[in-house]
């Protein structure tokens, strides 16, 4: 047995980066950034007033001074002019600031009567101006790799750019592998039960930007188990599930082989989810999960998403881990790293009472993976630990 995180880096050797393509802006959220990228422009590109009011020179002005109207500075409209000592221009927020003006007074401290304008109340120190350049000048360095959040869209929009280089969405072939299962909405047979695993991963992979098919269950045959894996040859990344422990029928590891294969590893000191194989088969890189619902889905979590991340180009790093205190007491762990399932609720982490691997229903109830570390003492309500937020 071989500890986690050196079954994730046996992994993370396996990984090939995927291509790079270009897509509109408005398709880009939640992509991967591939490339650096440069402000192809200065924001705002001109001194622009903050506010609605008037725009003056000589700073703030006193309380009564009055200033004569001369013009107006709108959004997309400048005054062409250049302003000198008792003149003020109407200006609105966005507006350029006008030659000659360093201070804009809001309009709720002035009055106005036809060309004439009166500071009515005191202003403050505040200019009121956003020098050019304020947000980001031309050449800044917008640094890749990165996921991109709407916010770093907008200011990828205003740096002019109106396609953006990503990684291409790595394609996941997932084959489930047993004689008892059968699809969601058939009809199982009195041994059989529904294979869930792959539309839990198929979900996971989708929400992270991977493109994930799921391949026909594949019999407990050899020959099966190969077709499978000779219908997923075009994928980047092939994960199967189930058939990866040491029973009579467990045959992935077997037809791997045969098929030419390369494998890294076999067992991982984690709990729920020992069996765990890695390997290159063809062009795709090929991941084995075990076939336990709760072990798959954690395996998911651990080793499926940092993989794929790493495959956008992402840094190649665990699943991020959040800490939280312990709610309630948990005993000691024993000899595998103990992903147990979890609510956190209000800062306070508290482990679900049920922790066998084949309980889907408990890990839709809990939102996190509370690590136990390998050996870790037996940890009192209060101490703080570490978790996973799924
Ligand atoms: P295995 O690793 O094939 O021995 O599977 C371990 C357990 O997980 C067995 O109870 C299987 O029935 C179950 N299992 C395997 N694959 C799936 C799947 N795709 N969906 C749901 N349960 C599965
Ligand atoms: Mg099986």
């Amino acid at each position: 047995m071989i500890p986690v995180n050196e079954a994730l880096d046996l992994l993370f050797d396996l990984v090939h980066p995927v291509g790079i393509e270009e897509v509109p802006l408005s398709d880009a959220s939640g992509r991967v950034l591939a490339q650096d990228l440069i402000a192809k422009r200065t924001q705002p590109p001109f001194a622009a007033s903050a506010m609605d009011g008037y725009a003056v020179s000589g700073g703030a002005p006193a309380l009564g001074a009055r200033f004569r109207l001369v013009g107006e500075s709108a959004a997309g409209h400048g005054w062409a002019g250049r302003l000198v000592a008792g003149e003020c221009v109407r200006i609105f927020t966005g507006a350029p600031v006008p030659e000659g003006a360093d201070f804009v007074v809001i309009q709720e401290d002035t009055t106005r009567i036809s060309s004439e304008v009166t500071i009515a109340r005191a202003p403050g120190a505040e200019a009121n101006i956003r020098p050019a350049g304020a947000d980001f000048h031309q050449g800044h360095q917008f640094s890749s790799p990165r996921r991109l959040r709407p916010a770093d869209i907008a200011l990828l929009a205003a740096m002019n750019h109106a396609r953006l280089p990503v990684r291409r969405r790595p394609s996941v072939a997932l084959i489930s592998t047993g004689d008892e299962l059968v699809m969601p909405g058939e009809a199982p047979g009195p041994d059989q039960i529904i294979a869930s695993n792959t539309f839990g991963l198929k979900a996971m992979l989708k929400a992270e930007g991977c493109r994930a098919r799921i391949l026909p269950i594949a019999r407990d045959t050899d020959a099966a188990i190969a077709q499978a894996f000779d219908l997923a040859q075009s994928a980047d990344l092939i994960v199967t599930i189930g058939g990866a422990s040491v029973g009579d029928h467990d045959l992935v590891a077997g037809v791997a082989a045969q098929e030419g294969a390369m494998q890294s590893f076999h067992k991982v000191a984690m709990r729920p989810g020992k069996p765990l194989m890695g390997g290159r088969l063809g062009g795709a890189m090929m991941i084995g999960l075990p076939g336990n619902p709760v072990s798959a889905m954690v395996c998911g979590h651990v080793f499926v998403l940092p993989v794929v991340r790493a495959m956008m180009g992402l840094p190649a790093t665990p699943a991020p881990r959040l800490r939280a205190q312990l709610g309630r007491a948990v005993k000691a762990n024993g000899p595998r790293e103990h992903y147990m399932r979890a609510v956190v609720e209000n800062g306070a982490i508290a482990d679900c009472e049920d922790q066998d691997s084949a309980l889907l229903s408990v890990l839709s109830q809990a939102n996190a993976l509370m690590v136990r570390p390998v050996g870790d003492e037996a940890r009192a309500a209060g101490d703080w630990v570490e978790y996973i937020a799924i």
